[in-house]
């Protein structure tokens, strides 16, 4: 067992000293979760604001999920695919048909999930559209995240998350986001294989794009016959009001149903959520004209597709329909919205609030390189509620989904309070 820690200073200083310094977190040391709540080694309670990036949504230590991943420790964790195994095709048929795709290709990190949806974008557009090989291009949007790899960095238009990890690998173009004429331009181009999008941008600070964006963009890809790939690792598994933010407005229980303002992707990538946030499960959805360009040898993991991962995944995404928490995220992020709104009507700390079920963030009143949201949030810990600044001046709120009205109200009052009697 590791040794135990009592102090949240001895955590910090042990991190500091043998961790590489690729976080700057809040000075928080924290040692227990249950729903929506956090303890620090201290004893000090908080209500987590950010979730594990939407990794959390069903909340802390979820005894169901948390149960399945124990029955199944205890009787197999890994084989590889080298061999098959008893929960894989269960899982991949309960996942698949969940979201309505014909197949799944398992992986464990969203960023993962992200390499394997541009390689099988780029193997269809050879082997299936007839690009000439070395030629595909995706097109990606400007602010995007879509994780840390060479490649995904590559297409960043973050300076910090590219700057001196070069040379980098051609074949992305990038436009503005929530753009539709753009698109169209670069649809024009030759050799496009697929358009790489997030619908909602979440580590950018929150961006939520004109109402009928995805579905137009769904559209012009399938016009111009190149693949519409959503990455709905942070904003997909009832997050933002619905199964999946390409569901729009939807609020049936199954993104299957297909109705409303839905924007069929072509490939899906999911992470974070899908397991709950208690053991690192992604995906890749597609149909099957898509995904058998995969043959055997063109692509894998050890861990991907592990029975841990199968059992994990299943109970995870059962908990989200049963505690139905996209109806739950869509109540209480309206109300959310609408206590902040209240809140920005009395100081000149809060420029706006945006965002969509309890994906949310507010924009602080300062340039995007001063400290005052980073400040506000030292406050907001000391007040008992932890979220974290992105990109400067914006802070994102996105609780577990499981919340109740009561506690959000709580929650609002203590940001509410925090904001209004902040000093600088
Ligand atoms: C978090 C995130 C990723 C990367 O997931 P990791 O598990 O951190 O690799 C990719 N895309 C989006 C939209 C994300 O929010």
């Amino acid at each position: 067992m590791i040794s135990t820690i009592t102090t949240s200073q001895e955590a910090i200083e042990l991190e500091n000293k043998y961790g590489a310094h690729n976080y700057h977190p809040l000075p928080v040391v924290l040692t227990k979760g249950e729903g929506v709540y956090l303890w620090d080694v201290e004893g000090k309670r908080y209500y987590d604001f950010l979730s594990a990036y939407s990794a959390v949504n069903q909340g802390h230590c979820h005894p169901r999920i948390v149960n399945a991943m124990i029955q199944q420790a205890q009787r197999l964790t890994l084989t590889s695919r080298a061999f098959y195994n008893d929960k894989l095709g269960p899982y991949e048929k309960f996942v698949t048909e969940y979201f309505g795709f014909d197949m799944v290709l398992p992986m464990n990190t969203g960023a993962e999930a992200v390499e394997t949806a541009i390689k099988i974008c780029r193997k269809w557009g050879y082997e299936k559209k007839g690009i000439a090989e070395g030629k595909a291009n995706i097109i990606v949007c400007e602010q995007n995240f879509h994780g840390r790899t060479t490649t995904i960095v590559s297409f960043s238009s973050d300076e910090g998350a590219r700057k001196n990890f070069g040379p980098f690998p051609g074949g992305f173009i990038r436009i503005p986001y929530n753009d539709i004429e753009a698109l169209k331009e670069a649809l024009a181009m030759d050799n496009v294989a697929g358009f790489l999008v997030e619908p909602i941008q979440g580590e950018a600070g929150v961006y939520v794009p004109a109402e009928d964006y995805l579905q137009k963009a769904a559209a012009l890809c399938k016009e111009k016959n190149v693949l519409f790939i959503a990455d709905e690792i942070q904003t997909g598994i009832a997050r933002t009001g619905s199964l999946l933010a390409v569901c729009g407005n939807c609020t049936c229980e199954k993104a299957c149903e297909k109705q409303g303002t839905y924007a069929q992707p072509d490939m899906l990538i999911l992470g974070k959520a899908i397991s709950g946030g208690v053991y690192p499960v992604s995906a890749v959805l597609a149909n099957k004209e898509i995904m058998e360009v995969i043959t055997p040898g063109t692509h894998g993991s050890t861990f991907g597709g592990n029975p841990i991962a199968g059992e994990v995944a299943v109970s995870a995404l059962q908990v989200v329909n049963d505690e139905r928490l996209a109806q739950n995220a869509r109540k209480l992020g309206k109300l959310f919205r609408e206590r902040m709104n209240k809140m920005i009507a009395k100081t000149d700390l809060v420029k706006l609030v945006r965002g969509k079920g309890l994906l949310n963030a507010i924009v602080i009143n300062d340039s995007s390189e001063g400290s005052t949201a980073w400040d506000i949030c030292l406050q907001l810990a000391e007040n008992g509620l932890l979220a974290k600044p992105t990109h400067g001046n914006i802070i994102r709120f996105a609780p577990p989904l499981v919340m109740t009205e009561e506690q959000l109200h709580d929650c609002c009052d203590i940001i509410e309070k925090t904001i209004l009697n902040f000093k600088k």
